[in-house]
């Protein structure tokens, strides 16, 4: 057989790259698997499900009584500090005997500070400039590495200090509160620790534990334990061991031991000690657990060691901290607001969409929300007819040569892309020649990887190519640019830019790649908003431009890509890998999220609900609601005879409806209705012909602050 799955990419791992770039930022709420953790540990979002699925059961059994700190302490605690003093005493005296030796350090400012090799630390430059910085400094930076503020400079560097703001700060406390969290965890369990890594949002600490899960219930008791240990203010110190040495101190922890003898290949590596924990580590941390101001333990499940479903079963407690309450209470609000939009609950709550386990992955629209999921379609198919784009439709199933030449859906795209290019001959005045196809594609996500419509098996994406000649790169960009600018700005989202360049092994010719590098950057300068550069991050075939958007609650979200791309030697192929929505599913969850539910009027599955103050006025009603429909909106109209009008109002108004029509006499006589927004303002009387006029308005336009505009 030779015809095989592209479209339908049944278990190709060659999907890798687009994938990742595909999750993003959407990981970061609660509730969702972090990409973070899967990257730490190459924990598969399978295994990640099935912790899930346990975490609800293990759970359950919630009248358990707390658990509590240990009494006596675990034997490897006291034995695990025995051979630590004794190595720590000979490492002191040893730093005590380096002769002294003076060394310039320089800040980032050109500044260059005196210093003693082997003593002075980053933490006393930091008090040499001012207390208030040595106080907030979380981390520093030597010669570009992470260094512990305690730590004595070695020799003549640069040095940088990071505080919490920075986000290879943040995972450094992160992962200082995790070691602080598995104190505690030994202190209470008395299990075997394995990996405690940052993750986007925190940090989390796996325990091997005989038979035991963690429940809900001791979360307190873990997060009043880390209190006293962050009071206690425990220095975070650092020390360089052999590795025979090390395979004693952690004979007891079969997993430590199993990571010095597969990860470890250098003769000596590093352990940190807080407290009574001494821990395997590259570091660097925090100075003292005191820096930790607030924390929570967020949740727990249980995963399997290293992901493999066949390994031991380990108990995994996430957390979250901070250097101030105030930001813990400001991340709990942030969570809430959007635990409230998850485009799951709001898909359900307003009938747009639902899942089926006879079609995982595949979801079901209902009638309104195939109206959002069409009209967005129709947004950029007119969008594309503007801007001069052809539309072309393109098979599902292709010979597996296809997927073989192309290598990733970049180029498979491309690929697909150029068939139709190269159909027939070609002249030059037909450029640029802009396509668009609006491809049905299917993944095969594994089962517990599926997450609502951010990851799904089945999606729409809006793919567009440009075929152009040299010199017309510069305008075909900044169209892009204009094109992209104007979707997100009705969506109401700002966005980044980042220009990646050639890189060190790249295809083609030098000049072709210095010329589009430079009319790429003349359209980005041409936009008028800033961008960044990201030298030598290109694809070996071509220079791109990333596009990452942001929601209503400042969420980060990559979507387009336009990416230029040099393999076909006489000709420019300028192509969206993704383009302005990505996934027409996924655009759908973002979005739902962004408005909260609460749809612009162009979009809104329910623009108009028509209301009679009484049944006497339910035929004019029902005229109504018909004279809307045929004019072209999602009207509906409300005759139930059990609800008053005002619950009416009310239950329009949570349906988030956008706009209300409250119909009696008067309107009946007068052939008029009476207007109000979900936000309850009232517009008052208004004919219905001015209205739908106004209506189309407001939609053909896309206007987003639609309330103010109709009266
Ligand atoms: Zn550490």
């Amino acid at each position: 057989m030779d015809v095989e799955c592209i479209r339908y990419t049944l278990e190709s791992p060659k999907f890798g790259v687009a994938r990742e770039q595909n999750v993003s930022r959407i990981w970061l709420q609660e509730g969702y698997p972090t990409t973070a953790t899967e990257k730490c540990h190459g924990i598969g979002a399978y295994c990640q499900a099935k912790m899930k699925k346990k975490q609800s059961t293990g759970t359950a059994g919630g009248d358990k009584a707390a658990v509590k700190e240990l009494n006596p302490a675990p034997s490897y605690i006291g034995e695990r500090l025995a051979l630590w003093n004794k190595l720590k005493a000979e490492y002191d005296a040893e730093l005590n005997n380096k002769p002294e030796k003076s060394i310039k350090v320089t800040l980032p400012d050109g500044k260059i500070v005196e210093a003693i090799a082997w003593k002075t630390t980053a933490y006393d430059i930091a008090r040499g400039i001012s207390q208030g910085l040595a106080d907030n400094v979380i981390i520093s930076k030597v010669n570009g590495t992470l260094w512990d503020l305690d730590r004595p400079l070695e020799h003549d560097c640069t040095l940088q200090l990071l505080k919490f703001d920075d986000p290879e700060a943040q995972a450094v406390f992160w992962h200082s509160t995790a070691h602080a969290m598995g104190e505690a965890m030994e202190r209470i369990y008395g299990g075997c620790l394995c990996y405690g890594p940052p993750i986007e949002s925190g940090f989390y600490y796996d325990m091997h534990i005989d038979d035991k899960g963690v429940s809900q219930s001791d979360f307190p008791v873990i997060e009043g334990l880390v209190k006293s240990i962050a009071k206690e203010k425990q220095p975070f110190e650092r020390l360089e061991m052999k590795k025979e040495d090390l395979l004693e101190m952690f004979k007891y922890n079969p997993f430590k031991v199993r990571i010095l003898n597969e990860k470890v290949l250098t003769p000596t590596t590093t352990v940190y000690r807080c407290g009574s924990l001494i821990d395997l580590c590259k570091g660097p941390h925090v100075r003292h657990t005191g820096k930790i101001k607030a924390f929570k333990v967020t949740k727990s499940s249980s995963t399997y060691w290293e992901g493999k479903a066949d390994a031991e079963t380990l108990q995994r407690v996430y957390g979250i901290s901070f250097p101030d309450t105030k930001q813990l209470k400001e991340w709990q609000h942030f969570q809430e607001e959007a635990a409230k939009r998850d485009h799951r609950k709001i898909g359900k709550e307003q009938e747009l969409f639902f899942f089926h386990e006879l079609s995982p992955g595949s979801c079901f629209f209902q009638p309104r929300g195939a109206h959002i999921y069409n009209t967005l379609i129709d947004f950029i198919r007119k969008q594309y007819r503007k801007r001069g784009f052809q539309e072309v439709v393109s098979p599902n199933i292709f010979n597996v040569k296809l997927w073989q030449t192309s290598g990733h859906w970049a180029h498979y795209a491309d690929n697909m892309f150029s068939l139709i290019f190269d159909n027939r001959i070609r002249s030059w005045r037909e450029l640029p020649l802009r396509l668009s196809d609006f491809g049905v594609l299917h993944r095969n996500e594994l089962s517990g990887a599926l997450t609502g419509l951010t990851r799904v098996r089945r999606f729409q994406q809006d793919d567009a190519h440009i075929f152009c000649a040299p010199e017309q790169i510069r305008q075909e960009i900044s169209n892009c640019l204009d094109f992209l600018q104007h979707v997100y700005s009705i969506f109401g989202f700002s966005f980044n830019l980042v220009l990646s360049t050639r890189p060190e092994k790249y295809l083609g010719d030098i000049e072709m790649w210095n010329e589009a590098e430079k009319a790429l950057e003349e359209s980005l300068n041409g936009l008028g908003q800033p961008w960044k550069l990201n030298p030598g991050d290109g694809a070996f075939y071509g220079p791109k431009i990333d596009i990452t958007i942001q929601d209503a609650l400042k969420r980060l979200y990559q979507c387009a890509t336009i990416q230029l791309d040099f393999q076909l030697p006489i000709r420019f192929n300028l192509s969206y890998v993704r383009a302005i929505l990505g996934s027409v599913e996924r655009m759908m969850a973002i979005l739902t999220e962004s408005f909260a539910g609460k749809w612009p009027f162009w979009l809104s599955p329910r623009q108009v609900m028509v209301i009679p103050v009484g049944p006497t006025y339910d035929e004019y009603a029902e005229h109504v609601k018909e004279k809307l429909f045929e004019a072209g909106f999602m009207s509906e109209v409300d005759t139930d005879p059990g609800d008053t009008m005002n619950k009416k109002i009310r239950n329009a108004q949570l349906a988030q409806f956008n706009y209300i029509l409250v119909v009696g006499e008067k309107e009946r006589s007068g052939n008029t209705v009476n207007v109000r927004t979900r936000d309850n303002i009232v517009h008052g009387e208004c004919s219905v012909d001015l209205l739908i006029e106004k209506l189309k308005h407001i939609q053909d336009n896309y206007i987003k602050d639609e309330k103010n505009i109709l009266m």
